[in-house]
C-alpha cells in the first residue's frame, strides 16, 4: 500500500513538475505548428505575401512523385532549384505546410554573409589555418551562389551589395576583432578595422568602440527572394502545395508521405523543415530550435537619416552572442534584430511575436540611437531558426535506403548556407563525387543534445560560460 501510494505521488509530482516547467519556460502565444499563427513582418509585409492567394493544398491519394520535398524555406526552394536543373524530367513535389517563405526564410534579417566567425576562430584555434581555409573556400561559394541565383532568374529582391562591419562595444571586443582581422588577412579577405573615432562617424551612436569593416556582404528582402524562387521554380515545373501539413514520412525504397487530406509516395525525399524537423520525427536529439527577433521602423526622412550618419549603409552587427544586428531597407527603414533568444523548454516553437524579448530590442535601439526618439516601430515579428552544438550546418542522407536527405542547423547564416545546401543536396542525390559532397566542414551527424530538463539549462549555462 505504501508502494502504492509512494509511487502514485511520485507520477503525480513528476507530472506537476513537466506542467509546471512547460509553462514557466515556454511561449506563452506558441500555438502547436507555424501554419496556425500570424506575424507581422516587414518583409512579407512589402513581398505581397499576406495579399497574395495560397496555392492549393496536396489532396491526391497515392500520388506517385520521383522526389517530394517537405518544407517550403530557403533549403526546400534551392534544393528544388538544383534538382530541377540537373534532372528536367523527374516529378517533383514540395509540399508546405504555410505558405512558402513563411519560415525563417521570410522572416530574417536578409542579411547574405559568408562564414561565420565564431566557427572559423574555433577551426582556426582547434584544427589550424589549414582546416579554417578548407571551409572557408566551401562557405564562400554560399553568397556567390545566392546573387548568381538572382542574376539569372532576375529575381526582384532588393539586394544591395552594403558590405559588412563588425562592431566592438568595449576594448576586449576590439581584441577579438583585430584577431579576426589577423585571421582574414591569412585566409585573403580584405578587411579594414576602425577605431572609436572613425565607428562614431559612421554610425553616429556613442554605443560602439570600434569596428572591422569587409566589403563581401549584402542584404535583401528574404520574402521576396523566397517568392521570387518560388515563382522560378513554377515556371521550371515544381509542383508546389501550400497549406498541406506532412503528418508521417514512412521511409522505404518507396518513401509513403502522409499530409493531412492525402498521401504521396516518393523514391526520394527532401526534408527542409530546418527547426520544424522534431516535430515529424527528424533530429529530435540533435538540433535545438532558438526564437529569435527582430522589427523595423517606419522609413526615416531626411532629417533622421542625416542624424545617424550611415552613408555608406553597410549592415552590422556587434560581436556578442547574443548580438544586435541592423541594416536599411531600401526605403530606408531600419531594421534590427537579435538580443534574447530564447530556448523554449522540450524544443518548444515561438509564435514569433514573443513580447518579453521584443521589448527588449526595442530598448536596445533606443539605447543605440537616442537621437530617434519618437519614430515609429511599425513591425515587430521574429521566428525560429535552428542549432547545433558545434555550430555546424547539417547536410547529408539518411534512411535504411538512404534516400532521406536533409539539410538543416545552419545557425544563423542560412541565407547562403540553405542555397549552399541545395546544391549538395542535388549533388548528392545525383551520386556525384565533388567538392561539395566530399567536405568536410559540415556534420551528417551532429553532437547529441542532453534530454530535458538539462537541455533547457544546459543552454543557459552554454550560453553564460562558453559562448
Ligand atoms: C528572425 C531571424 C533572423 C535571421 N537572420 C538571418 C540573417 O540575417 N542571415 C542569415 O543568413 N540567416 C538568418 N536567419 C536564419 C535563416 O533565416 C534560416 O537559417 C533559413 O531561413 C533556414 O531556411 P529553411 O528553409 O531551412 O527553414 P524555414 O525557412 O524555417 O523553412 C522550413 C519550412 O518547412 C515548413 N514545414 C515545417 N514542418 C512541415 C511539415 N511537417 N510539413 C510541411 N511543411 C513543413 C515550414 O512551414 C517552413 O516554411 C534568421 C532567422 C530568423 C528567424
Amino acid at each position: 500500500m505504501n508502494f502504492f501510494i509512494g509511487l502514485m505521488s511520485g507520477i503525480a509530482t513528476a507530472l506537476g513538475y513537466a506542467r509546471l516547467t512547460e509553462r514557466i519556460f515556454s511561449d506563452p502565444n506558441k500555438p502547436p505548428w507555424i501554419s496556425e499563427y500570424y506575424v507581422r513582418s516587414v518583409w512579407l509585409e512589402l513581398a505581397g505575401l499576406y495579399s497574395l492567394p495560397a496555392n492549393p493544398p496536396f489532396t491526391e491519394i497515392n500520388a506517385n512523385a520521383d522526389i517530394v520535398i517537405v518544407g517550403g524555406g530557403l533549403t526546400g526552394l534551392g534544393s528544388a532549384y538544383h534538382l530541377k536543373k540537373r534532372f528536367p524530367d523527374k516529378r517533383i513535389v514540395l509540399l508546405e505546410a504555410a505558405r512558402c517563405g513563411y519560415g525563417a526564410s521570410g522572416r530574417n534579417g536578409g542579411i547574405l554573409q559568408d562564414f561565420d566567425n565564431t566557427l572559423l576562430m574555433q577551426l582556426y584555434e582547434k584544427k589550424g589555418h589549414e582546416a579554417a581555409r578548407r571551409y572557408f573556400k566551401v562557405d564562400e561559394q554560399g553568397p556567390k551562389l545566392v546573387r548568381t541565383l538572382i542574376k539569372d532568374n532576375n529575381i526582384d529582391c532588393d539586394l544591395e551589395e552594403c558590405g559588412l562591419i563588425e562592431l566592438a562595444l568595449d576594448e576586449s571586443d576590439m581584441k577579438k576583432l583585430t584577431k579576426y582581422h589577423e585571421n582574414w588577412k591569412n585566409l585573403g579577405i580584405a578587411s579594414r578595422l576602425l577605431d572609436q573615432q572613425e565607428i562614431r562617424q559612421e554610425i553616429m551612436s556613442e554605443r560602439y568602440y570600434g569596428g572591422l569593416h569587409k566589403n563581401r556582404a549584402a542584404v535583401l528582402n528574404p520574402a521576396k527572394f523566397a517568392l521570387g524562387l518560388k515563382s522560378v521554380l513554377e515556371t521550371l515545373g515544381v509542383e508546389i502545395f501550400e497549406c498541406t501539413k506532412v503528418v508521417s514520412i514512412e521511409p522505404g525504397t518507396k518513401i509513403n508521405v502522409e499530409t493531412e487530406f492525402g498521401n504521396i509516395i516518393a523514391d526520394a525525399l527532401i526534408l527542409a523543415t530546418n527547426a520544424y524537423s522534431h516535430k515529424i520525427g527528424y533530429f529530435r536529439n540533435r538540433i535545438f530550435p532558438i526564437g529569435t527577433y527582430i522589427m523595423a521602423t517606419q522609413p526615416l526622412d531626411e532629417a533622421h537619416m542625416a542624424s545617424i550618419g550611415w552613408k555608406t549603409r553597410e549592415a552590422m552587427f556587434d560581436i556578442r552572442p547574443e548580438c544586435n544586428y541592423f541594416r536599411l531597407t531600401t526605403d530606408n527603414r531600419i531594421v534590427i534584430g537579435g538580443g534574447v533568444s530564447p530556448y523554449f523548454y522540450r524544443n518548444g516553437l515561438s509564435s514569433g511575436n514573443y513580447k518579453p524579448s521584443l521589448d527588449r530590442l526595442e530598448s536596445d535601439f533606443f539605447k543605440i540611437w537616442p537621437q530617434l526618439k519618437g519614430i515609429k516601430i511599425t513591425h515587430r515579428w521574429g521566428g525560429t531558426l535552428a542549432m547545433t552544438l558545434d555550430f555546424h550546418p547539417t547536410i547529408g542522407v539518411t534512411g535504411a535506403k538512404k534516400n532521406i536527405y536533409y539539410g538543416v542547423g545552419y545557425s544563423g547564416h542560412g541565407v547562403s548556407w540553405s542555397q549552399l545546401a541545395g546544391k549538395m543536396i542535388s549533388q548528392l542525390y545525383a551520386g556525384e563525387d565533388s567538392e561539395l559532397t566530399r567536405f568536410d566542414g559540415i556534420t551528417k551527424t551532429p553532437p547529441y543534445l542532453p534530454p530535458e530538463p538539462f537541455r533547457k539549462i544546459g543552454y543557459h549555462v552554454f550560453k553564460k560560460f562558453f559562448l
